[in-house]
């Protein structure tokens, strides 16, 4: 595996892909990574010839007062994770490398941002889509894979890819979950023994959503149910509980509803969602 720190280290160093004409497959991630980063290289693998991971604690995505500077880094790990599971280049950048000091340009992609996370992380979409379309300048993929544990963010790269015409397919990969249904987060490192039995919290409201939807019950009602789940467990801070459809979210069809959820559990802000499809 070859490690760049620089724009004109990763320039030269996809140079020998390119010139092949071998296809990119890119996986951006802030690194701590865990099973579900390696899924997304693992998916990676099989479709391109080439893995390219990013590691990146992007600071555009943090808001005031939230946790960039206590944000688990762990590079020397990482870089050893990823070239066990077959990444070709890891890209680990400073932020003057990726983000010119000065920099204002940004990309809106309008409101699909502006709510759910977007009202409880103001700004937050506008750092990550502007981080995406920085990264996919530099490392031209193909293919990029992301997590569909983060749904809003993928539904935001999707909409900017197409809105911009950007040539890069995007491939959207299942959420990995702990054995009691907790999604893999690089923030649950945050989280105390209790707090982490705490946390079992959000799967077990989006799985009283998805029971209800199953039964055939109205979404006001799925939403009711994931709600009183979410709040009824001390140390928790419920923030949302919603049923949106899965591109736009709006209000969503019958047919295919996206739950989504957010809490504090101590000091971690989680969030997770399930798809529920009904035929109909
Ligand atoms: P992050 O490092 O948290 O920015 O995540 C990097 C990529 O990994 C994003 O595309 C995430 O959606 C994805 N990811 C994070 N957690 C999981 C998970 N539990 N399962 C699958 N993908 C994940």
């Amino acid at each position: 595996m070859r490690v760049a720190h620089s724009r004109s280290e990763l320039r030269t160093q996809l140079l020998d892909t390119r010139g092949s004409g071998s296809d990119i497959g890119f996986v951006p991630t802030m690194g701590a990574l865990h099973a579900g980063h390696l899924s997304l290289v693992r998916a990676a693998r099989d479709q391109c010839e080439t893995v390219v991971m990013s590691i990146f604690v992007n600071p555009l995505q943090f808001g005031p007062g939230e946790d960039f500077g206590a944000y688990p880094r762990r590079e020397q790990d990482d870089v050893e994770a990823a070239e066990a599971q077959g990444v070709d280049v890891a890209f680990l950048p400073s932020v003057e490398e990726v983000h010119p000091p000065g920099r204002t340009t940004s990309i809106d992609v309008g409101e699909l941002a502006s709510v759910l996370e977007g009202e409880f992380r103001p700004g937050h979409f506008a750092g990550v889509a502007t981080v995406v379309m920085t990264l996919f300048d530099l490392v031209q993929p193909d293919k990029a894979f992301f997590g569909q544990k983060d749904a809003q963010q993928l539904a935001v790269i999707r909409r900017m890819v197409r809105d911009l015409a950007v040539p890069v397919e995007i491939v959207g990969c299942p959420t990995v979950r702990e054995e009691d249904g907790l999604a893999l987060s690089s923030r649950n490192a945050y989280l105390s023994a209790t707090e982490r039995k705490r946390a079992m919290v959000l799967f077990r409201a989006l799985t009283a959503g998805k029971d209800r939807l199953l039964e055939g019950a109205e979404v006001e009602e799925a939403e009711g149910a994931m709600w009183s789940v979410l709040s009824s467990v001390d140390g928790v801070q419920a923030e949302y509980a919603r049923a949106v459809d899965p591109d736009t979210f709006r209000a969503p069809s019958r047919e295919r509803v996206l739950l989504v959820v957010a809490a504090r559990v101590g000091p971690a802000r989680l969030i997770d969602n399930l798809l529920v499809e009904r035929d109909e």
